[in-house]
């Protein structure tokens, strides 16, 4: 991303620290509200129109920091399984909403590239990062609808990948070569590298012109990466899958550019049932979308409070013995606590509950509770015979989990992580004190009231199989 013209330096602070970098230098608040502003209108454009993936890469970054210690913007993956996203203020408002939106694009691409092409071999040939910014920018030109690479005090900024064909073109022709047309030249990002080998002496991009291009400034662990970019990724998925086309045709774009001479990429696509935009079915097994949409949040929510950490000095031992260094997750981090609500009025299939109980079995450091609820609540252990058949309360179960109620004379004393709520939805519709933690699987035929509820909450609807 970076775009800038800017010089280049190290970082002043630790990129990963957000206190640090929220102290270093603040700029003057009203840039400060200005950038925030332009931030805004840019990922709200994404996420209406210009790129599903962008705006669910955002998302995903829960920190969001203006702060002048770095020169641009850029997308830091911290090591704890989350992401940050640091923007200069006086570099956005330099670059105004047009510009702003460019940027943004292009770093959110960037880890989409990072998740699809994790060859070390490739990743340290620096063709293959000019071919990747020429991508990037090809791309971003096209689905944004410019003509023009962003204006910084006037000046074009980034890598144009008209300049660096033109270049190619020349080159190839002085040396006998038949260069392809430009379209062909861009047409997928292994084309665009191949093409650009044929070159006798390619060219090497500025490193000022993009913060990814300086090795080792932003931190990006691959662990990281590859977890946000591909739960983004999903979730871009099932807005298609429920109707979004600009996200369908987004998905189908990046997956014809990516997969073509990438083993790795077309793996992703292939075990996230991609294909299925294509009409193409899954020959070898079933896709049950809200297992991959539950297992997905439910990790989102679990993670927090791991923190990897580089242990400097093993790591350097490693090294020196020729081996990769690693990362180890820093503990104590206190077991996570889930509740499962199984609502018993209704025709939840057991196969659904079998899953649940398997796949919570498998998260490690979990606690997990299960209920059974009609208008009363009744804990159960997975095995146990289940009761129910009343009506349908979903209050009975904010009040036990938000400890106002007791059960069998005992009150749930602990605050959970993430309440599941398994059920048809057929019941007043509640607001819990905490309704970010809620996750509600919503049976065929149920009413996904909370969805659109104020304020809406994680909702899925639960099939069988493959639709
Ligand atoms: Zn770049």
């Amino acid at each position: 991303m970076a775009y800038g013209e800017r010089g280049r330096r190290p970082p002043v602070v630790d990129l990963a620290d957000r206190r640090a970098l929220e102290a270093y230098r603040p700029a003057d608040p009203e840039v400060v509200a200005q950038a925030r502003r332009l931030k805004e209108a840019a990922l709200l454009d994404f996420g209406l129109t210009e790129s599903a993936v962008a705006s669910w890469l955002y998302a995903k970054c829960h920190h969001q920091i203006p702060t002048t210690a770095i020169d641009t913007a850029a997308v830091v993956a911290s090591g704890d399984g989350s992401c940050l996203l640091l923007y200069n203020p006086g570099f956005f408002t330099g670059l105004g909403l047009e510009g702003v939106k460019f940027v943004l694009f292009h770093e959110a691409r960037h880890l989409v590239h990072r998740h699809l092409f994790a060859d070390p071999e490739l990743r340290d040939d620096p063709v293959f990062e000019l071919a990747a910014e020429v991508s990037i920018n090809h791309v971003a030109l096209v689905r944004l609808g410019r003509t023009e690479l962003p204006l910084l005090d006037g000046r074009p900024t980034g890598i144009d990948p008209r300049k660096v064909y033109e270049h190619y073109r020349a080159d190839l022709t002085a040396h006998g070569l038949e260069p392809v047309a430009y379209e062909t030249f861009t047409e997928t990002d292994m084309r665009v590298y191949g093409e650009l080998k044929r070159v006798h002496r390619p060219p090497v991009p500025e490193h000022r012109l993009c913060v990814r291009l300086q090795a080792g400034l932003v931190p990006a662990d691959q662990e990281t990466v590859d977890a946000v970019t591909s739960s983004a990724l999903l979730n871009s998925l099932l807005a298609a899958r429920r109707g979004h086309a600009g996200a369908e045709r987004e998905l189908l774009d990046l997956m014809g550019r990516t997969e073509d001479g990438n083993a790795r990429a077309a793996r992703i696509w292939g075990n996230l049932g991609a294909g299925l935009l294509r009409g193409e079915t899954a020959r070898t097994r079933t896709v049950d979308w809200w297992q991959r949409w539950l297992v997905d949040v439910l990790g989102s929510k679990l993670r927090d409070g791991e923190r990897l950490v580089y242990p400097k000095k093993r790591g350097a031992l490693l090294a020196a013995l020729g081996q990769d260094p690693m990362l180890a997750r820093r503990g104590p981090v206190r077991d996570k606590v889930l509740v499962i609500a199984y609502d018993t009025s209704g025709s939840m299939p057991q196969h659904v509950i079998t899953w649940l109980t398997e796949l919570v079995g498998r998260i490690d450091g979990v606690e997990a509770h299960w209920l059974s609820f009609d208008a009363l609540v009744m804990p159960f252990r997975p095995g146990e015979r289940v009761y129910g058949g009343g009506g349908t309360s979903f209050q009975a179960v904010a009040d036990y989990v938000e400890g106002r109620t007791e059960v069998n004379g005992r009150r749930f004393d602990v605050s959970p992580d993430a309440v599941v709520m398994l059920t048809d939805g057929y019941a007043p519709p509640i607001t819990p004190a905490e309704p970010e933690k809620w996750i509600w699987l919503i049976t065929e035929g149920g009413s996904e009231w909370p969805e659109t509820h104020t304020p809406a909450m994680d909702c899925h609807r639960v099939t069988t199989g493959s639709r």
